[in-house]
């Protein structure tokens, strides 16, 4: 859209790309230097709807309809009073009827729709449920840092698993060049013809790999699947063809005729 643009000084996007558009708690666009200039004491009113507003309310303009940002933020709000779990509801129509209640209440600040009515109920709520509310938020945090402890952990033993490998690496590639260089001394200073020590290093080559095959750490991912195990992720083909069948087989012999088994066994 590119007549979006600032209701104060009428600057659009359209003649300033880097127009910064912000919008405060009722949901009226200004641009940055307009709220720079209108708020320079922290705090103000609106100039649309005289809503006093606090500087460090604004924030920059997400969507192209500043509603909707005003919406998110009155969601987030809402959300932290009502923030009861479904597993608190004896019932789930009960759940339903909860989350609706919490739409309506979105959508009537939102719109300035019976906008008393709807603030008294939320306070009114906040205050009957504030214990509850206390302990749901404890809970969150206890849930979000339980999270982040173990993402935490996950990656210290990616660190490690790194570490390990690149020990190993390093390993299997001194022992490549040691193995290497003894060649080349003994094709200098050995009286073995030179063949018979290439492939006596062709052996011991096999060996290393097969070494290093070996010592490499079994390492799983938390998925569980082994790295370097292969996973198809294709089904196993169901076989539809008609099932093998045995049948004699028939020889045609030009010399003497083949002698029966009864005849072999009896025969020794
Ligand atoms: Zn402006
Ligand atoms: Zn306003």
């Amino acid at each position: 859209m590119d007549d979006q643009g600032c209701p104060r000084c009428k600057t659009t996007k359209y003649r300033n790309p880097s127009l910064k558009l912000m919008v405060n708690v009722c949901g009226h666009t200004l641009c940055e230097s307009c709220v720079e200039l209108l708020f320079v004491r922290g705090s103000g009113t609106c100039q649309e709807c005289n809503t006093p507003l606090r500087k460090s309310n604004f924030r920059v303009q997400l969507f192209e309809d500043p509603t909707i940002d005003k919406e998110v933020e009155i969601r987030k709000k809402i959300l932290k009073i009502y923030n009861k779990r479904e597993e608190e509801f004896p019932s789930l129509s009960e759940y339903n009827d909860y989350l609706e209640e919490i739409e309506e209440i979105v959508l009537n600040l939102t719109n300035n729709v019976d906008l008393d009515n709807t603030k008294r109920k939320v306070e009114q709520y906040q205050k009957l449920n504030k214990d509850t509310i206390q302990k749901n938020k404890i809970k969150m945090t206890r849930e979000q840092e339980e999270l982040e402890e173990a993402l935490e952990m996950e990656r210290q033993a990616t660190e490690q698993r790194k570490i390990l490998l690149q020990k190993e690496e390093h390993l299997q590639q001194r022992m490549k060049r040691k193995n290497k260089q003894e060649l080349l001394d003994q094709l200098e200073t050995s009286h073995l013809p030179a063949s018979i020590l290439l492939a006596q290093h062709k052996g011991k080559s096999a060996q290393i790999e097969v070494q290093i095959e070996k010592s490499k750490p079994a390492v799983t991912f938390s998925t569980g699947i082994k790295m370097g195990q292969h996973i198809s992720s294709v089904p196993v083909p169901r076989l539809e063809e008609v099932l093998y069948r045995y049948q004699p087989v028939h020889i045609e012999t030009y010399g003497p005729a083949v002698p029966e088994i009864e005849v072999l066994s009896r025969m020794g």
